[in-house]
């Protein structure tokens, strides 16, 4: 793997490996991006099929349900199918180890999502959603959550409902939407405190597959600058983000393991010095 890397990039990982080795509190944001080479599509991507005539900022708002439940709960269950099948890819599984290993070296990593679906938990992280989740369902009129048929708590396809018929809510007859954080919908209190917290108090802040265009989410990189963090980007696609301190201009599922493997070897040469 590590033929296929330029020489710069492995100098630039090297280069946040030190960084991240002497520092204690690291606050992680990650977007739709990091799921990306597990097979499911970000925002910017064209949709494919049926749904290719559509912007995804055009559905996932509070006025394209109110407008067309039907047309909205359809595109969510079609991702939802898109998605159930998909696995943690080497990004993942690499933030995953990395937390597992911080909770021993008593260095704090706080892993914060944009993206919906489950493959940090999937992967053995403890993560803060703060855009909701795909698979968790609530009435769109009074709140209640519903209980969720679309993925059974033991995962088995046979009890997975793909279903586009509209259901209603048993309180209050409203329509059933995913309990999904809209464009224009505010964000989960308790959710948006960890993040905040987690991004002011960090001493580097690393986002990795985010466009950064969304906002507050987008707002944390710029609040942990504030207060002195250094910032490192994971994108292939690097935004045009001045702020940035270190670039690793790769796919996720590359970089993370490389900076990981970089990490571990700079943490058993200190205990090899003790
Ligand atoms: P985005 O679609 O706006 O941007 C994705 C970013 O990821 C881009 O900058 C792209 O260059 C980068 N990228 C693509 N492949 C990558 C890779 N292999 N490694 C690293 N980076 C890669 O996504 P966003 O910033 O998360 O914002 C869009 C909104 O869409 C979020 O609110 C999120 O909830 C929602 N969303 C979630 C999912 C999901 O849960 N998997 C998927 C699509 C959209
Ligand atoms: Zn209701």
């Amino acid at each position: 793997m590590l033929a296929e890397l330029s020489l710069k990039l492995i100098a630039e990982v090297q280069c946040a490996a030190e960084l991240l080795d002497t520092q204690s509190r690291i606050c992680i944001l990650t977007g739709a991006g990091i799921s990306a080479e597990s097979g499911i599509p970000t925002f910017r991507d064209k949709q494919t099929g049926l749904w290719q005539q559509y912007r995804a900022e055009d559905l996932a708002t509070p006025t394209a349900f109110e407008r067309d439940p039907k047309l909205v709960w359809s595109w969510y269950q079609w991702r939802r199918q898109l998605v159930h099948e998909k696995k943690p890819n080497p990004a993942h599984l690499a933030l995953a180890e990395w937390q597992q290993a911080a909770d021993k070296n008593k260095q704090n990593v706080t892993l914060v999502t944009q993206n919906v679906d489950d493959l940090h938990e999937q992967a053995g992280s403890r993560v803060t959603h703060l855009h909701g989740h795909l698979w968790r369902n609530r009435c769109h009129d009074c709140g209640t959550a519903f209980e969720n048929e679309t993925k059974a708590a033991d995962s088995s396809k046979a009890a997975l409902n793909f279903d586009d018929e509209l259901i209603n809510c048993q309180h209050c007859s409203g329509y059933i939407r995913p309990d999904i954080v809209w464009f224009g919908e505010s964000l989960p209190e308790q959710a948006w405190q960890t993040a905040e917290d987690a991004a002011a108090n960090c001493e580097v802040f690393i986002s990795i597959g985010t466009s950064s265009l969304v906002y507050p989410a987008a707002g944390l990189a710029h609040l942990a600058k504030q207060n002195g963090a250094k910032l490192i980007e994971i994108n292939p696609d690097p935004t045009p983000n001045t702020i940035v301190d270190i670039t690793l201009a790769a796919n996720a599922g590359v970089v993370m393991p490389l900076l990981m493997q970089q990490i571990t070897a700079l943490s058993s040469q200190a205990q090899d010095q003790l």
